[in-house]
């Protein structure tokens, strides 16, 4: 089995396809077996990973993120670059379809030699799909694609996941209407490196009347990182308008970040917080199966609930009961 996966590292590393499809089915899985796994195969290809630009994207359903995925792609992946989307749709866990399931959202760029569109892992809680995703970016990047795109909706917490999993962070909006009309939640704004308001072919003066309001939020708002203050421009992600500028920009926060170290600390800070957040869903998911607290835990919730015992009394004979 390890000759298999050392083989599998090896030909995903050529950038072969059928291996990278494989090598992502494995990270996918749920299986005890497979996820051993991918585990030595993560470690084999680690190495190997880390060059690409990694570019978050969301916005409501409906604001065009595949449309300008699909613009943006095709134009690089013409230009010669490799371009791979992934996505972390934690609502295909219950309806079971997927935000990029169907590939006719992105009609061009699934045509495209140089790109590679994989659809939203399904099942599990977020943290799970979005370590998976994660998963599946470092293979991506161990097989040569130079930039990768993570596509969400404001679903959960789903946007900080992909934000904390990418170097640039772009949030795509709607000309006119504010941030409450829009169902931008709240909190999204503040992660944003990029706003983009989109479809901006349809009414110029109102796309730009839209920039102009997020440039004057964004002014009160505290800049994240010394080198870099979030801008705000418009665009038309189905005409192409405004896209290049958009690839400048991202490219122009690249350069910056990198330029005093400051995309490696992100990049660190993001690993360690990733091994935090796993370890917390693992001991989450042991601690509910526990059969120890199985027993106990209907009277504490029942003593709690009707005000007779002390929360912290019962997190006491919770925490003794599991030996912690
Ligand atoms: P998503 O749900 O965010 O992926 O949005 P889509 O990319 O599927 O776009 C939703 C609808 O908006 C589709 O009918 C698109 O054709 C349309 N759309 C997307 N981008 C633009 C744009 O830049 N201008 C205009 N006028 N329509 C757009």
């Amino acid at each position: 089995m390890d000759d298999d996966i050392a083989l599998l590292a090896q030909r995903l590393r050529t950038g072969e396809r059928a291996a990278l499809a494989r090598a992502i089915t494995l990270v996918e899985s749920r299986k005890p077996s497979h996820q051993t796994l991918a585990r030595a195969l993560m470690q084999d290809v680690l190495p190997a990973t880390g060059a690409a630009v990694r570019i978050g994207i969301t916005g409501i359903p409906g604001v065009g993120k595949s449309t300008l995925i699909d613009t943006l792609g095709s134009s690089l992946t013409r230009a010669g670059r490799s371009v791979a989307v992934l996505a972390v749709d934690p609502s295909s866990t219950r309806t079971g379809g997927s935000i990029l399931g169907d590939k006719t959202r992105m009609a061009q760029l699934v045509n495209e030699p140089l790109a590679f569109v994989r659809p939203s892992p399904t099942g599990g809680t977020l943290g799970g799909v979005a370590a998976r995703t994660r998963e599946a970016m470092l293979l991506c990047e161990a097989a040569g694609f130079e930039v990768i795109v993570v596509e969400t909706v404001g679903i959960g917490q789903s946007e900080t996941a992909v934000a904390d999993m990418t170097d640039v962070f772009v949030l795509l909006v709607l000309p006119g209407a504010g941030d409450q009309l829009q169902g931008i939640k709240k909190g999204i704004v503040e992660l944003a490196d990029l706003i983009v308001v989109n479809k901006a072919d349809d009414d110029p003066a109102r796309a730009e009347a839209a920039a102009a309001e997020y440039r004057a939020a964004l002014h009160v708002l505290q800049p994240v990182s010394p080198v870099w203050s979030p801008r705000v421009l418009t665009i038309s992600g189905l005409k192409n308008q405004g896209v290049d500028r958009l690839w400048a920009w991202i490219e122009d926060h690249r350069r910056r970040l990198q330029a005093n170290g400051a995309l490696a600390a992100k990049r660190r800070q993001q690993q360690i917080r990733w091994m935090w957040s796993m370890l917390e869903d693992r001991l989450r998911s042991r601690m509910h199966g526990d059969p120890r607290l199985r027993v106990i835990l209907p009277r504490l919730e029942n003593e709690v609930g009707a005000g007779r015992l002390p929360v912290a009394s019962a997190v006491e004979e919770i925490a003794l009961a599991l030996g912690l």
